[in-house]
């Protein structure tokens, strides 16, 4: 039998598992439950697609995520294996032609909607033979998740329907309470359970106090120029707010598109597909967006406005870097929008729950300390020390005495009766002539003008400070009036002093438009390598009609940048390089990959036995490895046989059918002198087809352990 590892590299190109994926693996291939957490980009598909392959049988694949079966499907059968969908947004001659397919045992792999598997139910289990049930985002059967989906709750009848069927949840957001929600509903018997680290290291942290609006699109602007090869997200709340968002990048020239739930299923794919393919630097979207794209060179992650929870936040900058290098995840923070967010929780059926995860998230904004250790001890990850690369651990806020700023503050919120928000309070201190401010009599108070040498975003920030230390307090169900506390009122009496956190302007982007332009960008050699091999993919991609990614990814190009592979050889060892891509696209890469090398672009004419052996041991057949290297069958075999005969190769048996194996041995054990000629005359096989079956007897009676 194959093992779990053979698969991963001949299949998926892999050299070793990840943390966590072969324990996963074996537990599937013994039969046993699993349940398996490990944040975005963690590779949990390999975990159920490699004991699927392993298995005798179909695995089916539940995903409530209908529009991005047909990737996970095309990538599989990027990589030679027979994988199929099952859904609504596919015709249902298709569908039918799946199942019939799935039930004569052609098919390793089923992807399949939750409510078409429940409908199907009991046709799919009398038809197929069912190797594993895989259940992916299985949070979504937790009332406690962020993301309940009610037809989830009938899954948990899989485990009487396909009794002895291992069964695989996977999630990639859960904390304590969903995690053993998800075992107890889906029924599973004494899980394997796999936690995987949720620490995304090589993403940075960053949040900032409101910087206003031309200071986002400067921002924005800034990561686009500095990752000017790769892509961004910037997620909004709203439908206007993203297609607002999408117009001023734009604007600015950069290439962007808008995704979110109001367009049409076909323009969502179109923007999908020129983001995935690199065609985009930028996709505008709400959180509607992401789910499952497996694009490794996504650099960086915006919200412009903050997210409802820290699963949802964790979700969507863990779609950034997830090839392991260094990405930027930036949050602009402002208060209104938990104001925003507090209404949307009130309408969304689970007020308690929710209004408890937008606090934890409004803490993480607010927040003073390393960044990194709040979200790790959400997932209930035991931190010990600050991860140094978040906005807070890089530049420790600075404290002041902030007395003064506060009093001024409060006794603002004090004469207005605590009957204003954060907005009015910050105009009435800075002087602002807004009619509003003058309409009400703002203008007559005290304290009106007491804080103009502060700018806007200094006050946002102290106020805020002063709401997380207690000094005020914000009436959510009063129009989110301020309120001094008890505490608040000491202050401005004078009995306690506090301390405050300076205020750091945003350091991003201070190029203002007068300055004279960048010099052009000069690419270096790596560059111009990944360039190319991008355009190539590209070529690849789009002339047989797949995504950019689901020819190599990233990750993979990267590697040939580093190891330039000129030969077939170098070129298997490369991550991501699997044996049915190898065929298929080794010959144009390797040839570029030569050229750019100043090497002659020809490929390296077949005299090298090792390559023969390599490809031979990756389970390529002799008549793909000869096309590949453009040699004739019979050299190919000549290799093999010179390895045989060195003792370094040893499994013909792959090249033979019984028939001719049993004959070879007749014929040699009746007139070995002879054997060859009557073999070739007679019987019509080969020279090479001999020489291996003899070969293949000859190890077998020196092998000691035959
Ligand atoms: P998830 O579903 O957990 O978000 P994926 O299964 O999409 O993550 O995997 C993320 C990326 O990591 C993919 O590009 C995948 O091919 C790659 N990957 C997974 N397992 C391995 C491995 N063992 N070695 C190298 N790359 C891997
Ligand atoms: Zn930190």
């Amino acid at each position: 039998m194959t093992t779990p590892k053979e698969i991963l590299k001949k299949y998926f190109g892999y050299s070793s598992f990840r943390n966590g994926q072969e324990n996963i693996v074996n537990a599937a291939i013994s039969g046993k439950d699993s349940l398996v957490l490990m944040p975005t980009g963690g590779g949990k598909s390999i975990c159920y697609q490699v004991p699927a392959l392993a298995l005798p049988g179909c695995a089916i694949v539940i995903s409530p995520l209908i529009a991005l079966m047909n990737d996970q499907v095309l990538s599989l059968q990027a990589n030679g294996i027979p994988a199929v969908a099952i859904h609504s947004n596919q015709d249902e001659y298709t569908n039918r032609e799946n199942i019939r397919k799935a039930s004569k045992g052609e098919i390793k792999l089923i992807y399949i909607s939750p409510e078409r598997l429940l409908a199907d139910l009991d046709m799919l289990s009398s038809t197929i033979r069912v190797s594993l049930i895989a259940i992916d985002e299985a949070h979504c059967i937790s009332q406690w998740g962020h993301d309940f989906r009610p037809v989830y709750t009938s899954l948990k009848c899989l485990k009487e329907k396909f009794p002895g069927t291992p069964i695989m949840a996977l999630t990639a957001t859960a904390d304590r309470l969903t995690r053993s929600d998800i075992a107890n509903a889906l029924n599973l018997d004494d899980p394997f359970c796999w936690t995987g680290s949720f620490d995304r290291p090589n993403i940075s942290l960053k949040v900032m106090n409101d910087p206003g609006k031309k200071q986002r699109l400067r921002i924005i602007a800034s990561l686009i120029e500095k990752y000017h090869l790769d892509s961004g997200i910037v997620y909004c709340l709203s439908r206007k707010k993203t297609e607002a968002m999408h117009e001023a990048i734009s604007d600015m020239g950069y290439r962007s598109v808008c995704y979110h739930a109001g367009l049409t299923a076909a323009q969502r794919e179109d923007a999908q597909k020129a983001f995935v393919n690199g065609d985009v630097q930028v996709v505008c979207a709400t959180i509607a967006f992401g789910m499952g794209i497996d694009k490794s060179n996504i650099r960086w992650v915006v919200h412009n406005n903050i997210p409802g929870n820290i699963e949802s936040y964790y979700q969507e900058i863990g779609r950034a870097g997830r090839d392991g290098l260094p990405a930027e995840a930036i949050m602009f923070y402002n208060f209104g929008d938990i104001m925003l967010r507090r209404n949307f929780v009130d309408e969304s059926g689970q007020k308690e729950i929710n209004n408890e995860k937008l606090d934890f998230m409004q803490r993480f904004a607010e927040a003073t300390v390393c960044r990194r250790r709040i979200l790790l001890s959400y997932f209930s990850e035991e931190v010990t020390h600050d991860c140094g690369n978040c906005d807070n651990c890089r530049t420790p806020r600075r404290k002041f005495d902030g007395t003064i700023v506060a009093q001024k503050a409060l006794s603002a919120v004090i004469r207005v009766r605590s009957q204003e928000s954060v907005n009015t309070i910050i105009d009435i201190l800075r002087a602002s002539t807004r009619s509003e401010i003058i309409l009400k009599g703002y203008h007559y108070l005290k304290t009106y003008g007491a804080g103009r040498d502060l700018t806007p975003s200094e006050w946002n920030s102290y106020i805020l400070q002063m709401i997380q230390l207690g000094l005020l307090e914000v009436a959510y169900e009063d129009n989110f009036h301020l309120r001094p506390t008890p505490y608040g009122m000491k202050v401005v009496k004078g009995i306690e002093r506090i301390e405050l956190s300076t205020y750091e302007k945003p350091v991003f982007g201070t190029k203002s438009k007068k300055q004279k332009p960048e010099p052009e960008i000069i690419l270096s050699s790596d560059e111009q390598l990944m360039a190319i091999l991008k355009s190539l993919r590209k070529d690849i991609a789009s002339s047989q009609n797949i995504a950019a990614y689901m020819v190599f990814s990233d990750a993979t190009l990267a590697e040939m940048v580093k190891k330039r592979p000129v030969d077939i050889e170098s070129f298997s060892q490369i991550s991501g390089v699997g044996e049915v891509k190898l065929a298929k696209f080794g010959k144009d890469f390797i040839g570029i990959i030569r050229k750019f090398e100043g090497l002659k672009r020809s490929m390296p004419v077949g005299t090298s036995q090792k390559e023969t052996l390599i490809l031979f041991n990756s389970g390529m057949d002799p008549e793909k490895i000869a096309e590949l290297k453009g040699v004739t069958v019979s050299t190919i075999y000549s290799h093999l046989l010179q390895w045989a005969d060195e003792g370094k190769m040893n499994e013909f048996r792959r090249l033979l059918t019984q028939e001719q194996y049993n004959l070879v041995k007749k014929i040699f054990e009746k007139d070995s002198e002879n054997a060859f000629r009557i073999l070739a005359d007679e019987y019509h096989l080969p020279s090479h087809i001999i020489r291996a079956a003899h070969a293949e007897q000859r190890i077998k009676r020196t092998s000691p352990i035959d």
